[in-house]
């Protein structure tokens, strides 16, 4: 089977196509064929070895996959049964999606729902699911439809994407925040009424400006977080769940204690289990046939690493599918 092997040499990432057997894999009690990955930002930054992703070399990566049970230990799973798998560390400290085949812990895995299949669960990936994250927190904050305008910033990304998406087919009203003028179309083609330029939200925050937004998703941190929390709405949520502008966060504690602001962090990585399977049971529901059609870029296992260069200087936009066997 072959399979992307990341190695390390000299303290450098190198990257290249191998071809190994299944006695190569790590332990797991499930086997999995997998058909569909993603290209992610944390993908990325492992397979140029520009983020300190991975610390254990040989690696495979690929944080989340798609495929069908080849052999399973775990009575709950069978041969030929459609599964998803983003998170727990796969791709990071555990042979990932990047090969054809992938052993893993059972208890990672999610059953595929009901009106997906394993080419859109993968455009979905930990990108959208991540979105669907997201959205569930703004709804645990009390964040409806009726509320006001939601904003979704780095909205071109996977998960600004799928947020905007999922935002409009639940009924919200949402407005982007991109720093591409020329994905203004594709924006709104995927629900946004309106698109706001990054440069609005680079500049330094005041501690409260003009209240604006009922609630907000934000993938980008920095500044642009700052500059966001300034204009939230007396008692919205934010849900923050990226750093692709940078990880700091140079903002006050007014937004919290004048206006409720709720911040609520969202990682994807370590849900547990049944918020995973509601979370893609909605993203199931939810996301339109359109969405399968204009978020998507297909590549094969042997562009993955000239990709995951083009990503992290955001030449991409929305989600990459490679495509394993
Ligand atoms: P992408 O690279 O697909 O998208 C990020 C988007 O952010 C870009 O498309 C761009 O949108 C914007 N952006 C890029 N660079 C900058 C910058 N320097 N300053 C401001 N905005 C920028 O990534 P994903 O959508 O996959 O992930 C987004 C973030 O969420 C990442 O930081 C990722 O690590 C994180 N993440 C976190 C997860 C979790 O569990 N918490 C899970 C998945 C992702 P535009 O051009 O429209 O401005």
């Amino acid at each position: 089977m072959q399979a992307l092997v990341l190695d390390n040499t000299d303290g450098k990432t190198l990257a290249s196509l191998k071809t190994l057997t299944t006695d190569d894999l790590p332990a797991g009690n499930v086997l999995v064929d997998v058909l569909w990955s993603g290209l992610n930002y944390k993908d990325a930054l492992a397979i140029t070895g520009k983020g300190k992703i991975i610390r254990n070399f040989p690696m495979v990566p690929g944080i989340d996959f798609s495929g069908t049970v080849h052999h399973s230990e775990d009575p709950r799973f069978h041969t030929g049964q459609q599964v998803i798998l983003t998170g727990w560390g796969v791709g990071e400290n555990h042979w990932g999606g990047l090969a054809q085949q992938a052993r893993v812990n059972s208890e990672w895995l999610v059953p595929l729902p009901d009106g997906l299949d394993p080419r859109k669960a993968m455009i979905i990936g930990t990108a959208g699911f991540t979105a669907m994250l997201c959205v569930m927190a703004l709804e645990d904050g009390g964040v409806t439809p009726q509320s006001g305008e939601v904003l979704v910033t780095g909205a071109s990304g996977g998960v600004g994407s799928t947020a905007v998406a999922l935002l409009k087919a639940l009924g919200y009203r949402v407005v982007a925040v991109s720093g591409r003028e020329s994905n203004e179309a594709y924006l709104k083609a995927l629900g946004a009424e309106r698109v706001l330029p990054r440069s609005e939200f680079s500049a330094d925050a005041r501690p409260l400006e003009k209240q604006v937004w009922a609630g907000a998703i934000d993938t980008v941190g920095d500044k642009v977080l700052a500059k966001v929390l300034a204009q939230m709405d007396y008692n919205s949520t934010v849900a923050a769940c990226g750093l692709a502008g940078g990880y700091l966060l140079p903002t006050t504690v007014m937004p919290f204690i004048l206006r409720n602001v709720r911040l609520q962090g969202v990682d994807s990585v370590m849900t547990p289990q049944t918020r995973r399977q509601e979370a893609w049971k909605r993203l199931a529901q939810l996301l339109p046939e359109s969405f399968y059609h204009q978020a998507a870029t297909e590549i094969s296992l042997d562009k993955a690493a000239e990709v995951a260069a083009a990503l992290l200087e955001n030449k991409v936009t929305g989600r990459t599918l490679v495509k394993v066997r």
